[in-house]
């Protein structure tokens, strides 16, 4: 199959609505990361998504929308539910809820309840609006890459699986939706993304963290959120996280590069912008600012795959604290290094 990286024009989305109409796949740009679509109430559509990413099937899909209208066929939806998408619809925030009967099973893996969201992206916005079709939607990557932040990303993974990639330049937040579930008992975080918990609680009140948000699943610990049992985001090279006071964390990270270069590795640092410099003899890539989460969160995917290009077979990295959106950076970048974490200070008094 070929596949087409077209601009967003009125054509493109045009013949991108039609393609969703055939049952077709299309790769676009939302706010978060690239999407791959498929008309979410047509299962063979549905599993053609699956089938492209090489996708488990037992890892859920979120549904797409334009018009909160949309989802009278779809979910159950409560109080807590509208106060939540008015606060932060359009936008980076998908919400589970109880499903209706109507959801193939293939979109839900089979849940009792079904991840919805509506995206703010304009792109993203207009596509669904031309179709008027709920649109199931994971990340474009290929399943175990890191998710795509722009329409090349989705090209190296996609070429030739899926006919149309709708190019709307790099996506701003850069991490996946943070999702919370409204099914239990309370408010519960599954997967932290840019809409933080200090902002949900402000709407709703208090809101629990999944506990397997910081660290790997327990042996025999369900995953409350499917995609979490799986390893993501994880770069080909081995990955270590290196914590500490700031002064000690460059000095580690010169040390460790030092050891592992001498050891014959394609090694590299991941530092933060204002240490580039006395990290220049490192291989530095630069992850942002420190004290700008967001920025590292924008630049954190895009970073990790320029690593596979580089064929880097040891990496080390800085740490953001894990509040805000740092700790939807950290619950990524912790997956990409199996949460393998050292101590600089440690590392200094070998
Ligand atoms: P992706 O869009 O590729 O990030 O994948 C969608 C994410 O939403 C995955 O981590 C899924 O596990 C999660 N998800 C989708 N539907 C549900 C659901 N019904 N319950 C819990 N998590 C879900
Ligand atoms: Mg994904």
């Amino acid at each position: 199959m070929k596949t087409q990286l077209l601009p967003a024009t009125d054509e493109s989305l045009a013949l991108a609505a039609r393609l969703f109409e055939e049952g077709q796949l299309v790769a676009f740009p939302t706010e978060t990361v690239y999407g791959l679509g498929a008309h979410a109430l047509d299962r063979k559509a549905v599993l053609g998504i699956f089938a492209a990413k090489g996708r488990p099937a037992d890892n859920p899909l979120i549904v797409h929308i334009h018009d909160r209208s949309q989802l009278e066929g779809i979910c159950e939806v409560n109080d807590l539910a509208l106060r939540l998408m008015d606060a932060f619809w359009p936008g980076p925030l998908t919400i589970i809820l109880p499903r209706k009967a109507a959801v193939p099973d293939e979109v839900t893996a089979k849940l009792d309840t079904v991840a919805v969201r509506m995206p703010s992206h304009p792109v993203a916005m207009a596509l669904l609006k031309a179709c008027n079709l709920p649109i199931a939607a994971p990340s474009a990557n290929r399943s175990g890459k890191p998710s795509p932040t722009s329409a090349k990303h989705v090209f190296d993974d996609m070429d030739g699986r899926i006919p149309l990639i709708i190019d709307g330049g790099e996506s701003d937040v850069g991490l996946e939706s943070t999702v919370i579930s409204l099914v239990g008992e309370k408010p519960c975080i599954l997967r932290p993304g840019g809409v933080t918990k200090a902002m949900l609680e402000e709407v709703i009140g208090p809101v629990d963290l999944a506990g397997s948000i910081l660290r790997p699943l327990e042996k025999g610990e369900k995953a409350l959120s499917p995609g979490m049992m799986y390893k993501h985001y994880s770069p080909d090279g081995q990955v270590t996280l290196i914590e500490g006071e700031e002064s000690a964390v460059v000095e580690a990270l010169r040390r460790l590069y030092a050891h592992a270069d001498s050891e014959g590795h394609r090694a590299c640092v991941m530092c933060f912008t204002e240490h580039v410099e006395a990290l220049a003899d490192c291989h530095p890539h630069d992850i942002g600012p420190k004290g700008d989460p967001s920025e590292v969160a924008h630049r954190l995917f895009a970073t990790l795959r320029d690593l596979d290009d580089e064929k880097m077979d040891v990496i080390f990295s800085e740490v953001v604290p894990p509040e805000g959106v740092g700790l939807a950076v950290m619950n990524r970048l912790g997956r990409a290094a199996a949460f393998r974490t050292v101590n600089a200070e440690e590392i200094i008094r070998i």
